[in-house]
């Protein structure tokens, strides 16, 4: 039988409520206990690097989760970690890119109830999820959620409250979970190497920003001493605004000249960016210090950023990280 280790974090799942509002109360060890059949899957350990709301989980503690793996990557067949449902996406982007090409699955995993709420969807995404880890075929980092498995950097909670509530960025499910089968679309989900390769650090002054109409590019000034790169939601396809008194162009020139970085994305939901196709916005596609975002989504891009100038300062090293494809993140 297959060992996996589970890394109880937080969030739903774990929570149950109080006065004050739901909160995670219940350890790790009691999660798992809740749902016997797990017995039949797969032996388990757990440990509990912490019990959080995922609304506050830090890029800190996505290099402890990250170091907790690492730790025991040779004692465990794969790995289900438990979290928060409203951060979950950004964590499996950390994890997709400080712990990379891992022949083990890496599985996260969480609920939209609680596991003790009479309507739960906690036991089967739990179960799916030891499921889903202990297949000889699985690899490298996803999540496990309503019977779906999506690749670690193309998760996005969409819904709030229905048990359905992420979908899989601009790329297919890499598989589905159905009662004891997992069904895997052909061509998706190969292993892709024999040993993976483990990184410890993460510049975490990142931000991310939106335009919506008007926008003040004063908030760039604002930024720049605690900020290393902002990740920009342009308009549709890749629009920018030209403002008759420069200000936008000006603005975000100085932010380039300082050294800083600026991560271009779109804030529609599907299909991505290409910043060649309107006059607005074609000034900044070839642009020292700009990054296109591509088709990525913005929690990826986010951590990718993050994890890029945590690894170097040198320009077109951090251009080469960020353009390579790492866990089906960015079409090639
Ligand atoms: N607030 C919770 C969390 O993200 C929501 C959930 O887990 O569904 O920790």
């Amino acid at each position: 039988m297959k060992h996996i280790l589970v890394v109880a974090t937080g969030g739903t799942i774990a929570s149950v409520p109080a006065e004050s509002g739901l909160h995670p109360g219940l350890t790790g060890r009691e999660l798992v206990a809740l749902v016997p059949q797990a017995a039949d899957v797969c032996n388990v350990d757990v440990v509990q690097p912490m019990n959080i709301d995922s609304s506050n989980m830090r890029p800190s503690d996505w290099l402890r989760i990250a170091r907790v793996i690492e730790d025991s990557y040779g004692d465990y067949d794969g790995f289900v970690v438990m979290h928060g449902t409203d951060t979950m996406a950004y964590t499996a982007a950390a994890l997709s890119y400080l712990i990379q090409g891992s022949p083990k699955p890496i599985v996260l995993t969480g609920s939209q109830q609680p596991m003790a709420a009479p309507f739960t969807d906690a036991k089967l995404n739990l179960y799916d999820s030891l499921l889903y880890a202990s297949d000889d075929a699985s690899s490298d980092v996803c999540i496990v959620f309503a019977g779906k498995v999506i690749a670690g950097t193309r998760a996005r909670k969409q819904r709030t409250m229905s048990f359905n509530a992420f979908v899989s960025c601009n790329y297919p499910e890499l598989a589905y979970v159905r009662g004891r089968r997992i069904v895997r679309p052909a061509g998706l989900s190969a292993r892709t190497s024999q040993e993976p390769t483990f990184y410890h650090h993460l510049d975490d002054r990142v931000v991310a920003l939106k335009l919506t109409p008007g926008f003040n590019p004063a908030i760039f000034e604002v930024l720049m001493p605690g900020c290393s790169a902002v990740v920009l939601e342009t308009f549709g396809i890749g629009g920018i605004p030209e403002y008759a008194d420069h200000s936008f162009e000006n603005t975000v020139s100085a932010w380039l000249h300082s050294g800083r970085k600026l991560v271009l994305t779109t804030q529609v939901p599907e299909e991505g960016l290409d910043l060649g196709v309107y006059e607005v916005g074609r000034a900044y596609a070839n642009r020292p210090g700009i990054l296109r975002g591509g088709d990525m989504s913005i929690e990826a891009l986010v951590a990718k950023t993050m994890w890029a100038l945590g690894q170097a300062t040198d320009v077109a090293e951090v251009d080469r990280l960020f353009y390579k494809t790492v866990n089906h993140d960015r079409l090639e």
